[in-house]
């Protein structure tokens, strides 16, 4: 199924990329809960995660935990939070929240408003680390 998340992958709608590889792709979520917060998405167009087949899931978990790790290198918090909503896009997708409380990863709570040179800026060098 086409949605905004396979149009991004082909580069139809731009993003503030982070890495990818030939099964999965990374970028900055565009109404972020904090600085750095990334999704990580497969290539695949599978709508739920749970319906991606076991090596899919764990492989894609593999490298969230790449992206992750370059995140907390640039980004200071206490840990990287991990959360899947998927209430809002169809295409499966890891929320990668850096965090240093619970209630940083309240995806209720208000988020922030970056200007396209701040995000541009931390997709680059967060990518440099990945
Ligand atoms: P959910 O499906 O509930 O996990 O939420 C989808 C997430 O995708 C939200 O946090 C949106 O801010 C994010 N999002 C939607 N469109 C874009 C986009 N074009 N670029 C980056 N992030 C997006």
């Amino acid at each position: 199924m086409e949605t905004i998340f396979t149009k991004i992958i082909k580069g139809e709608i731009p993003c503030y990329k982070i890495a990818e590889d030939n099964r999965f792709f990374a970028f900055l979520d565009i109404n972020p809960l904090a600085e750095g917060h990334t999704l990580v998405i497969p290539k695949k167009p599978i709508d739920y995660i749970f319906d991606l087949n076991d090596e899919d899931l764990a492989d894609m978990m593999v490298f969230a935990k790449k992206v992750a790790l370059a995140i907390k290198k640039i980004i200071p918090c206490q840990r990287i939070g991990v959360a899947v909503v998927g209430l809002e896009v169809p295409h499966a997708h890891i929320h990668l929240v850096p965090i240093n409380d619970v209630y940083d990863i309240d995806f209720k709570k208000e988020k922030l408003k970056l200007s396209p040179q701040r995000f541009q800026e931390i997709a680059s060098l967060i990518s440099v680390e990945f």
